[in-house]
Formats: C-alpha cells, sequence, structure tokens
C-alpha cells in the first residue's frame, strides 16, 4: 500500500519520532502549524478516524499518547488541542489515521 505513514512507520521515509509505543507512533507535522505541532498515529493501518474508532483500544491508545505528547511537549498547562482532520472537506490530505497535537500558541475558536 501507498501510504505515507506506514512508510514513516517502517522507516522508509524519515520523521522526528518523540515517542513510540507499542502500537503507536508520534512525529513532528513537517509543516507545523504552531510552536508544538505533533502528529500520533496508530501502527495499524487505518485510513481515518472512522476507521480508528471501530477499534476502541487502539483509539484509547492513540488518545493516552496525545496527553503524554503535551505533557513532555510542555503545553499540557497552558492548552492544546487534539484534531482528527476527517474526510478531504475536512481538510485530511494523508489517509492514515493520525491525532494532530497542536500547542504552544493562542489557538481560536472555531478553527478555520
Ligand atoms: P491532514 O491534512 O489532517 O491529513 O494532516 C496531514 C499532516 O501531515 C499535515 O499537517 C502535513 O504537514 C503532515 N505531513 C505530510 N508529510 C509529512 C511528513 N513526511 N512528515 C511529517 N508530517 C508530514
Ligand atoms: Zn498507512
Amino acid at each position: 500500500m501507498d501510504c505515507l505513514f506506514c512508510k514513516i512507520i517502517s522507516g522508509e521515509v524519515p520523521a522526528e519520532v518523540v515517542r513510540e509505543g507499542e502500537r503507536t507512533l508520534a512525529f513532528r507535522d513537517i509543516n507545523p502549524q504552531a510552536p508544538v505541532h505533533v502528529l500520533v498515529i496508530p501502527k495499524d493501518h487505518h485510513p481515518d478516524f472512522a476507521a480508528l474508532a471501530a477499534d476502541p483500544e487502539l483509539l484509547a491508545e492513540v488518545a493516552a499518547e496525545t496527553g503524554r505528547v503535551a505533557e513532555e511537549e510542555g503545553v499540557a498547562g497552558s492548552g492544546y488541542r487534539v484534531v482528527f482532520n476527517t474526510g478531504s472537506g475536512a481538510g485530511q490530505t494523508v489517509f492514515h489515521a493520525h491525532a494532530h497535537v497542536l500547542g504552544g500558541r493562542g489557538l481560536n475558536w472555531p478553527p478555520g
């Protein structure tokens, strides 16, 4: 399968990894939208959030990792956002489920 994030998991494509779990990987976004912008992905390929949510245990692992990333990156206290863009209409461009962890600046609501 020609999936960019599967290639990051296999090491075929390099990434700046910040955390690795048994079933998850967290790495810095190549085009950061905030001072802290980390992607947390399941190692199993799921095309989007809905598919990942069909495996609640794995979704919970991804969610737990987002919290650990926020702690380690120093944004847990100041506030951060966890986003799953789901579908091209919502801006999803890589169809391997991923949580964006964004922080380190003020984040407006509603998002664009
Ligand atoms: P989305 O648009 O929600 O699907 O998010 C995909 C994210 O992947 C974007 O924020 C991209 O900047 C990021 N991205 C694309 N290629 C890479 C890469 N090689 N390493 C790290 N992040 C990437
Ligand atoms: Zn994949």
